[in-house]
């Protein structure tokens, strides 16, 4: 029945289909050379600098090939930004990365649909958003982000595809800001080695003692988005914030027997861990993400981890291990992968997430292998 129907749609609606689409393309064709926000600045010229080295995705659409895009799945009625035809029916949120927005689902129950901007195999410091992340976002009621300039790319996004929906800070709901001057969303400058102030280090999330703390503000960011869900929220969150707080303590007693020992790691991602369970960063391969090493700063990382009594060095998925298996081979110390990120199998959840690194430098820390 469907299908006749459609057949025998009057001519007329086909034409107007076909015409929204024609025009949605002609504007965003238009935009494109002007540089409107979502077609330009948000998800083209961004791409170009790339994602994540070594990540496999396809290239961004052109102005055609998006608007095409935009047309099939919101039938041009909010250009450049339309959610999906097919929804889940559930108020959607978004955060910014896989363990965030673990934390939001666990705040918002089964209510919510929480859907993660980054996908996986990409470092949040280079990630470019692109037409993927438009239909992440566009129907979001609330967007859930790390701060502390970790993931500024997505304010762009959001302006230009969900302006006015209410964002919740979540490093600055656990007293973490930005570093002076703009760190250009890397947020390493002050903090490099975890020498710098730990209010401006935005990996917060892998101290899992943060992390606890950022569950009630967060669940009052949902009240404020949904009042009848208030007290489902805090329930939650006051639940969960025990979860995660005795997650915290199992991760510093397996971490105990290594207190004040010395690592490096792929990027300055570990400050909040290392303050939290005992351990002391003093270097990154790539202290800039995205910049890879010279071969200067790889013969000073290889003294470093010869004689600064560095015992062990972390690698990360994100990065592309080729540098740090030269110092780990040349220096002769273990390589061990840790994982700041997740959102693959086997560390989706946070819990696992954490485990997972807690597990990983206690084995790159005993010398257990990799
Ligand atoms: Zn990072």
């Amino acid at each position: 029945m469907e299908i006749i129907r459609v057949i025998a749609m009057p001519d007329l609606a086909v034409t107007a289909a076909w015409a929204v689409l024609v025009l949605v393309t002609l504007v965003l064709a238009t935009r494109h050379q002007a540089g409107p926000p979502c077609a330009e600045d948000a998800i083209g010229a961004r791409r170009r600098q790339g994602a994540g080295r070594g990540e496999v995705r396809p290239t961004a659409p052109g102005a055609l090939g998006l608007a095409l895009l935009v047309a099939l799945l919101g039938g041009g009625a909010s250009v450049g930004c339309a959610p999906p035809a097919r929804e889940t029916g559930r108020p959607v949120a978004a955060a910014t990365i896989a363990p965030l927005a673990d934390l939001a689902a666990r705040v918002a129950g089964p209510g919510w649909e929480v859907r993660t901007v980054m996908p996986p195999g990409v470092s949040e410091h280079v990630f470019e958003p692109d037409p993927r992340e438009v239909r992440a976002v566009a129907p979001a009621r609330l967007v859930v982000v790390a701060g502390g300039g970790l993931d500024d790319w997505v304010r762009k996004l959001l302006q230009a595809c969900a302006p006015g929906v209410p964002v919740f800070d979540a490093g600055a709901a656990v007293g973490i800001h930005a570093p002076k001057g703009g760190a250009g969303g890397h947020g390493h400058g002050a903090s490099h080695g975890g020498g710098g102030e730990l209010d401006e280090e935005p990996h917060w999330w892998l101290s899992a003692a943060l992390a606890a703390r950022s569950l009630a503000p967060m669940a009052e960011a949902f009240a404020r988005v949904d009042p009848a869900g208030a007290a489902g929220y805090r329930e939650r969150a006051a639940r969960e914030t025990e979860e995660l707080l005795a997650l915290d303590r199992q991760i510093a007693a397996e971490l105990a027997p290594f207190r004040g020992r010395r690592f490096v790691s792929a990027h300055l991602a570990w400050s909040q861990f290392a303050a939290r369970y005992g351990l002391v960063p003093v270097g990154a391969v790539e202290p800039v993400p995205g910049r890879e090493p010279s071969p200067r700063d790889l013969k000073e990382l290889i003294d470093a981890a010869r004689h600064g009594g560095s015992g062990a060095l972390f690698t990360e998925p994100q990065f592309p291990p080729g540098a740090a298996r030269v110092i780990a081979r040349e220096a002769g110390i273990r390589l061990t992968t840790v994982d700041p990120i997740g959102g693959v199998p086997g560390r989706e959840t946070y819990p696992e997430l954490m485990r997972f690194n807690a597990d990983a430098f206690a084995r790159g820390l005993s010398g257990e292998g990799p």
